[in-house]
């Protein structure tokens, strides 16, 4: 009786041993170096060298592109044909002609050949030099991030309109953080930081678009989150996607694109 005792009581003891078991614990952050460690550092301990970084040859100009950009149009019809189709993949009705492409009313917006996740985008505009039309009516067109996300353009020199909607602007999400408009018929600059969505599995947003906007060379947008997809009338919601086209925005005035190449990050 008491051998078999004596087995329950082991039995049970290394039952609740085995019950005891903890997972590994992760490795413990390494301590902060004692003044004595420190003391015998050197400079060379915390020098990387490798792997080297790559040499990108920089444009003219900050306007041109570097060497590892995609040239997205150059003024050239070939280059626009090349880059370029309508929304539905056909051959778009835009005009190029003096460098530049203009949107043809009633043609459609225009989309690039290439899908593009993350990047770095440099793309000048201009709004017609003769003033018609106010508000969201005046020189609008926009670019469309991941073909979804609306960067708008328009003409907001001395031309009011809802903060959240002028240039600059995520389109009725974020107002730009100052107006830098140039006049009427002058060509303005935006340069370009995106962070594409990143979606799990499910379709559900992991981590939300971000992008940095600077336009005439003065910040405009820094390090945003997007709320979702541009909704012109709604709330702005994710719906899980891709690398994707960029898209430039027919809003039937004769707005004009002119320089404009990307860089993948
Ligand atoms: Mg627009």
């Amino acid at each position: 009786m008491r051998t078999l005792l004596f087995v329950a009581a082991l039995f049970f003891s290394f039952a609740s041993m085995a019950q005891k078991v903890e997972p590994p614990k992760p490795a413990a952050p390494k301590a902060e170096p004692t003044k004595e460690e420190l003391a015998k550092m050197k400079p060379e301990m915390t020098e990387f060298w490798d792997p080297e970084v790559a040499v990108v040859t920089p444009g003219q100009t900050p306007l041109d592109a570097p060497s590892d950009a995609i040239v997205l149009f150059d003024g050239t019809p070939e280059s626009f044909s090349a880059n370029w189709t309508n929304t539905k993949g056909e051959p778009s009705g835009w005009m190029v002609a003096d460098q530049c492409v203009t949107v043809v009313k009633k043609a459609g917006g225009i989309k690039s050949k290439v899908e593009l996740q993350d990047f770095q985008l440099h793309i000048e505009w201009r709004t017609p030099a003769e003033v018609i039309g106010e508000s969201q009516g005046r020189g609008n067109s926009g670019i469309f991030l991941q073909g979804r996300y609306e960067l708008q353009v328009l003409d907001n020199y001395e031309n009011r309109t809802y903060r959240n909607g002028q240039a600059g602007s995520i389109y009725k999400q974020y107002a730009p953080l100052v107006n830098v408009c140039k006049k009427p018929g002058e060509w303005q600059v935006y340069d370009i930081i995106y962070t594409a969505p990143r979606f799990k599995e499910d379709g559900t947003v992991f981590s939300p678009a971000r992008v940095t906007i600077i336009q005439n060379g003065i910040l405009v947008q820094n390090n945003i989150s997007l709320f979702g997809g541009t909704e012109y009338i709604g709330i702005p919601k994710y719906v899980a996607h891709g690398a994707a086209a960029l898209e430039l925005q027919d809003h039937g005035n004769p707005v004009s694109y002119r320089n404009i190449w990307v860089r993948k990050l």
